[in-house]
């Protein structure tokens, strides 16, 4: 299992950087420590609050054994995340896959950006894991 790193012991009382307007310890906290994502959506919300809170290891164990890169690469120094639309969600479909449309916002080095995504997911061991995402837009 593992433990809390600094930003997530900072935030447990706060709202979650998924912006779901709930706490994180009631949000992406427990799926951060091992509970299964009964969702696509719920997994995706949980990698944007692992990507924010620095929490590589979630990053990893959360992607597919099939498309899991050797290490989380990083933007030096790191893009701060910053905001979270779930634009639409694909049920799953008749492969197992589960597509998630989302707008993120980020920070990078002060400079705002943002782009829209759209990830696809499938379980693993009956959880879900992210397989791969095309961006759709890029734009200031
Ligand atoms: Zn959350």
């Amino acid at each position: 299992m593992s433990s809390l790193n600094k930003k997530q012991k900072k935030i447990l009382n706060e709202k979650c950087p998924c912006q779901s307007s709930e706490k994180y310890q009631d949000c992406c906290y427990p799926i951060h420590m091992g509970q299964n994502p009964i969702t696509a959506e719920k997994l995706m919300r949980s990698r944007f609050s692992a990507f924010a809170l620095d929490n590589d290891e979630y990053l990893m164990t959360s992607w597919h054994s099939t498309t899991r890169p050797p290490e989380i690469l990083k933007e030096d120094p790191p893009l701060q995340w910053i905001y979270l639309k779930i634009i639409k969600t694909e049920v799953e479909n008749e492969r197992g896959e589960s597509f998630v449309t989302f707008e993120a916002r980020y920070r990078d080095n002060g400079k705002a950006g943002k782009f829209i995504e759209r990830s696809r997911f499938m379980r693993e061991e009956s959880m879900w894991k992210y397989l791969d995402g095309e961006f759709l837009k890029t734009a200031i």
